[in-house]
């Protein structure tokens, strides 16, 4: 994952342009992808596709023509959106227009402006503190105009049209955690899950923030009672352990899906209700769509100091926590997979296990005593009224272990799985 990260570190997104197809391309490479534009000045529910953002250079330059800010060596040094310029000017009239952290005097902080046409720049605190009185030559090399807004998406058939959404930001430049950790676990997820047998429909969607999954929520209007759940997955690979944003619905089969799959995992990880900020949660959780969308990140956004800043970078974000989060991904979609209603077919007294081999059986990796008992739990609670998911929570055991005695169970003809 950290290989794909620095490919996409260097390309300078916003939530239009050329960063977003070169960052779809190179996705691309490892997926499926259908891509969809969707024109400037379409009206999208209460907004409008906005003007397309190209940028082809900015800096500031000193009075010898020295460039002492200069987009080229670092993409957060524009404000992400800025309107064109080019003109010379005094620092103190400048300084309306640069943004720095003077708490944090060596990071680049992150600024947008989508929605009120300006400019500016982004430099590091020491790096303005730095440049004497005088004037200053500035220059955006930017164009606003007509184009289109670019997401895409990858669907994984399976045999029920019933689906679960995955749903990542792709709108932010050079920064790892908050952006590029999404894109990768996403990718890497879905490359997996293409390879093997799946009983509901998965839809990965790649999307520029809050435009972008309201433009999808848009062109999908007309089908979205088909979307059983989905997660939402950002902040994956720094160093904190995970945090899960439960949807508006609170308690829907995917919120209890994601708890169980957390706390079997033995990870460290902590709920969160659902609250109407953050990331595009908060448009698949709208009332009008009140779709079962949670959110799965590591430190929550605005939890670390890094958070929007330059120091969001590739050393922040890790392979090894990337693939903890792919790995609670893969555990949650098996959870979802394994989870349906089941029938004992033997429910007057226990069964003999003895005679069917099933005494002293083994489970993956657990000690027969552990089996045993996720044994006799799914034979006590498989009257048809329980679901694997209801049967982890009931009991305490974990739903990867009672689907293991579950599938020995049925084997040995004393169970029978009902539906999903
Ligand atoms: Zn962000």
């Amino acid at each position: 994952m950290m290989e794909l990260i620095e490919r996409l570190y260097p390309l300078c997104r916003s939530i239009t342009g050329q960063g977003v197809r070169e960052t779809l391309d190179i996705i691309g490479e490892d997926l499926d992808l259908q891509r969809h534009e969707v024109p400037s000045g379409t009206q999208v529910f209460d907004w409008e596709i906005p003007r397309e953002w190209t940028i082809r250079d900015a800096y500031i330059a000193d009075a010898a023509g020295r460039r002492v800010v200069d987009f080229r060596e670092h993409n957060l040094h524009v404000l992400n959106y800025s309107a064109p310029v080019s003109m010379r000017m005094r620092r103190d009239d400048l300084a309306e227009h640069v943004f720095t952290m003077p708490d944090r005097p060596d990071w680049i902080p992150y600024r947008t402006s989508y929605y009120r046409e300006t400019w500016g720049f982004c430099l590091t605190h020491n790096q303005w503190v730095g440049l004497p009185d005088g004037e200053y030559q500035v220059h955006i090399d930017s164009t606003l105009a007509p184009g289109a807004l670019t997401l895409a998406e990858c669907v994984l058939p399976g045999e029920s049209e019933q689906e679960i959404l995955f749903s990542t930001h792709i709108c932010h430049p050079s920064l790892c955690n908050d952006n590029l950790s999404g894109i990768a676990v996403q990718t890497r997820l879905f490359q997996w899950l293409s390879r093997r047998a799946r009983r509901y429909t998965y839809r990965a969607v790649f999307v520029p923030g809050t435009i972008g999954s309201l433009t999808w929520l848009w062109l999908n209007r007309d089908r979205l009672d088909g979307v059983r759940g989905g997660l939402v997955l950002s902040g994956l690979g720094d160093a904190g352990g995970f945090t899960y944003k439960r949807s508006r619905q609170g308690r829907s089969w995917m919120d209890r899906i994601v708890e169980q799959a957390l706390s079997d995992a033995g990870v460290q990880w902590q709920c969160r209700e659902f609250s109407p900020y953050g990331y595009d949660e908060r448009q698949y959780c709208s009332p009008g769509f009140n779709l079962a969308v949670g959110r799965l990140s590591r430190t929550p956004y605005g939890e670390y100091p890094q958070y929007h800043t330059s120091a969001d970078n590739l050393e922040f974000v890790s392979e090894n926590q990337l693939d903890g989060a792919l790995r609670a991904c893969q555990r949650i979609v098996e959870y979802l997979e394994a989870d349906r209603y089941l029938h004992n077919l033997s429910p007057y007294g226990e069964p003999q296990l003895g005679k069917r081999g099933l005494y002293g059986a083994v489970g993956g990796g657990s000690g027969p005593d552990e089996f045993r008992m996720a044994m006799l739990w799914v034979l006590n609670l498989a009257d048809g009224t329980y679901s694997l998911l209801d049967m982890a929570e009931r009991s305490g055991q974990p739903l990867g272990l009672l689907a293991e005695a579950a599938d020995a169970l049925a084997q040995a003809g004393l169970l029978e799985p009902g539906a999903p």
